[in-house]
């Protein structure tokens, strides 16, 4: 049994003492020059960002899972996941980011214990495609393109649209407007890849040279500038476009919680496992409920509001696999 903290002790918990990180400063994370020498550097020793310590301000689901479950217990557990580096590993091409037949497996065996939901940067279709399970919710362009089943759509939400809710529709020619105009601008950058995500344009650059980086974002930052009906977010090696509304994967995750029933629900445990910074919006409404288990995956220290981590899609999978595991046990248990 690992590290276990209680939930009052992780809301009250100090940030580590480190800056944060760049999604992949991977390997200078722990060459920080803080420009101490001598003795004050003993005093003062330079500020390592091991995991081992960071960890110890965001433990392992896996080693708290016993602490999870005990606190899940009697309440309703609703899962939410990310898709890529979360149930995917980050490949160098985004249209070969295949899950495994495992992690298949795993999502479809959670699902069947918990209402779970997949909330994506990418098109609701692409992830779909990638995911291909029917007892999920899926959430595409950052919970901006929402189909639930229609069992779980009121008839009074006027919102809905034969289940789907897509807050930013009004902006679909404007986003086809900038897709070109994103295309144009970045052309003769070498390995650059526009992915259209229907309410978000994603610009890539993982296969781009580094000398090129810089002038990439420049060039898509100056574009966004002069649209003020756009913002420009930043993920892992990706640049993305998206629509100026406020609704994030954090407004997806109230209103999936909402379209599933459980708004008023006192006894809800929301559970998000997520990689990247759009996740941390999703973390933030549930650290906002003061309940729940907002789940980072990271490798490498990284600044989050998640109170729980895991340190890769592997673990992701081992965690998912025992979470089914412990509620058939439960279920089996109470017949
Ligand atoms: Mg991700």
């Amino acid at each position: 049994m690992g590290l276990q903290m209680s939930h009052s002790n992780m809301q009250k918990k100090v940030k580590p003492c480190y800056g944060p990180l760049n999604d992949d400063d991977v390997d200078d994370h722990d060459n920080n020059d803080n420009g101490t020498s001598g003795s004050l550097a003993l005093i003062n020793p330079p500020v390592v960002a091991s995991y081992d310590s960071w960890v110890m301000q965001h433990p392992s689901a896996l080693d708290t899972f016993d602490s999870i479950t005990k606190e899940a217990k009697w309440k309703k557990v609703v899962v939410f996941l990310d898709y890529d580096g979360t149930l995917s590993p980050i490949v160098e091409d985004p249209d070969k980011a295949f899950m495994s037949a495992e992690m298949r497996m795993a999502v479809r065996e959670v699902a069947k214990c918990f209402p779970t939901s997949i909330i994506s940067g990418r098109s609701r279709e692409k992830v779909k495609e990638f995911v291909q399970l029917s007892n999920v919710y899926y959430a595409g362009s950052h919970g901006m393109d929402i189909l639930a089943p229609p069992r779980a759509v009121k008839s009074s939400d006027k919102k809905a649209n034969e289940g789907a809710f897509q807050p930013a529709k009004l902006y679909l020619p404007a986003i086809q407007e900038i897709s070109v105009e994103l295309e144009d601008t970045i052309r003769d950058i070498q390995g650059a890849m526009l992915e259209d995500n229907k309410f978000c344009i994603s610009v890539h650059y993982r296969q781009v040279q580094p000398k090129d980086h810089e002038v990439l974002k420049q060039r898509v930052k100056s574009l966004v500038e002069n649209r003020p009906d756009f913002r420009l977010t930043e993920g892992k090696m990706v640049l993305e476009v998206r629509p100026s509304i406020e609704w994030n994967k954090g407004d997806a995750l109230n209103y999936l919680l909402d379209t599933l029933g459980f708004s008023n629900s006192k006894d809800v445990l929301p559970l998000y496992i997520g990689d990247d910074r759009t996740d941390e919006d999703a973390f933030k409404v549930i650290a906002g409920r003061h309940e729940g288990f907002p789940i980072i995956v990271s490798s490498i220290p990284k600044d989050t509001i998640a109170w729980y981590s895991l340190r890769d899609t592997s673990e992701v999978l081992a965690f998912l696999l025992r979470l089914a595991k412990w509620k058939k046990s439960e279920t089996s248990f109470f017949k």
